[in-house]
């Protein structure tokens, strides 16, 4: 395929390519990533190479073009790239499967391979609201979660996300009407266990499930709250009768220091949720696993069949890689190199407590936040870690990073120097 020169690609770019969140026609001036090895991207502008601070979005955690990986997708696709999962199987999605099962809290049991992982949250909520509706119980049909959340931009998880200010407040009165609790606080305050009680216990009959992203609220605000408010959810929702799913898709494969977010409590959720780390960032699949009461429930049914089949589900070149990249990350001392990453930032984002207008620094595992008080000018913010070699995406008032696990001490340090003079500069 001949190479357009850069400036005609960015122009047919911004005639026909919608981005994320991105307007039509395009307005931005992205840049043009021509490869991408280790922790670098490769810029086609000539311009030279970023040290990645984004993970692209917390999934690349082995970094790019990654030997192991890509002999995976090599050998899969010398056998096939896809084959409709309908009446058919195949070694990778249930060697992917068997994984999942053993690696996640112990009671999950079954596994339901999305392609996105906005869709494994609307399967999550589908499932929760037909074993309700199999147990002969249909009024249990909405959810609760708290307030600073996201879980993802299709229509069911839009509506569990963040209300007010947040990405999707647009569709407000359109989206199903959820329960909100208040956000959780950073720490474990018993006032605040008591109120995820209440909210839990005062809407039991209507409530199907309580949604949750467990310890790190990722894109509705990069907060952390204590591990402890998940076994308060656990008890409430034993207690009245409700379902209880975890949104791991951020969290999960060991972004916090834990393989799951859940580990930290030592909770079982009912269902769920993972995605973009679980193929090293290189395919598109998600899953969601729930536990045999979940599943028996449904079977019990007047419909006895989970009602969703996506095209591409278990797709068997994403499933192949998605087996090479747990067990890449299995096979080597994992914990050590996020606990060096997190000893890392905590070093380098100190020096952002001093900059005026920083609110708060945080660092939990790979991921490093500082929170300004005021919104991000985007378009400094992103100049000046460029300056410094690294590629940042800041929103709202937030300029923060998770790097790959390979990252390097030195290029964390550079990491975190772009982030200080991301928030200076905003
Ligand atoms: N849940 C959480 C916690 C997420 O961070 C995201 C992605 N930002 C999603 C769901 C949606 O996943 P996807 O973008 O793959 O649809």
């Amino acid at each position: 395929m001949p190479d357009l020169p850069v400036d005609e690609l960015l122009a047919l770019d911004r005639q026909h390519v919608w981005h994320p969140y991105g307007p039509m026609p395009g307005r931005q001036e992205p840049l043009v990533v021509e490869s991408a090895s280790g922790v670098r991207l490769r810029l086609a502008d000539g311009s030279g190479e970023l040290v990645d601070g984004m993970s692209s979005w917390w999934s690349a955690i082995h970094g790019y073009n990654h030997p192991v990986l890509n002999e995976a997708a090599r050998e899969q696709l010398a056998r096939m790239s896809h084959v409709m999962f309908g009446g058919l199987t195949h070694e990778p999605a249930v060697r992917l499967a068997k994984l999942l099962v053993d690696l996640s809290p112990e009671g999950l049991e079954h596994v339901f391979l999305a392609d996105s992982g906005s869709v494994s949250v609307e399967v999550a909520i589908k499932m929760c609201l037909q074993y309700w509706r199999s147990l002969g119980r249909p009024a249990k049909q909405r959810l609760l979660t708290w307030r600073g959340g996201y879980h993802g931009d299709t229509w069911n998880p839009m509506s569990v996300c963040d209300p007010d200010g947040g990405m999707h407040e647009l569709w407000r009165g359109v989206l199903p009407r959820q329960v909100f609790a208040e956000a959780p606080p950073a720490a474990y305050e018993e006032s605040y266990a008591d109120h995820l009680r209440e909210m839990v216990a005062r809407h039991a009959d209507e409530l199907a499930a309580v949604i949750v992203e467990p310890v790190v609220q990722g894109a509705g605000g990069m907060r952390f709250h204590s591990p402890a408010y998940l076994r308060v959810l656990r008890e409430a929702c034993d207690a009245h009768d409700v379902l209880l799913v975890f949104d791991e898709i951020a969290t999960g494969f060991g972004r916090t220091g834990a393989l799951f977010a859940a580990d930290h409590a030592a909770v079982t959720p009912d269902v769920m949720c993972v995605g973009k780390a679980l193929t090293g960032g290189y395919m598109t699949m998600a899953a969601t696993l729930c536990t045999p009461r979940v599943a028996d429930g449904i079977s019990r049914g007047e419909v006895p069949v989970l009602a969703h089949g996506p095209t591409f589900m278990g797709n068997p070149l994403a499933a192949a890689v998605a087996c090479a990249s747990i067990e890449l990350l299995l096979g080597q001392d994992w914990q050590s190199e996020v606990k060096r990453i997190e000893t890392g930032l905590r070093e380098g984002l100190a020096e952002a407590t001093a900059v005026p207008g920083v609110r708060e620094v945080r660092v939990l595992g790979a991921i490093g936040v500082v929170q300004l008080d005021h919104q991000v000018d985007m378009t400094a913010a992103t100049r000046a870690a460029l300056r410094e070699g690294v590629w940042l995406r800041p929103f709202r008032d937030l300029v923060y990073t998770m790097p790959p696990y390979v990252t390097g001490d030195a290029d964390v340090a550079r990491i975190a120097r772009a982030v200080c003079a991301a928030a200076r500069e905003s």
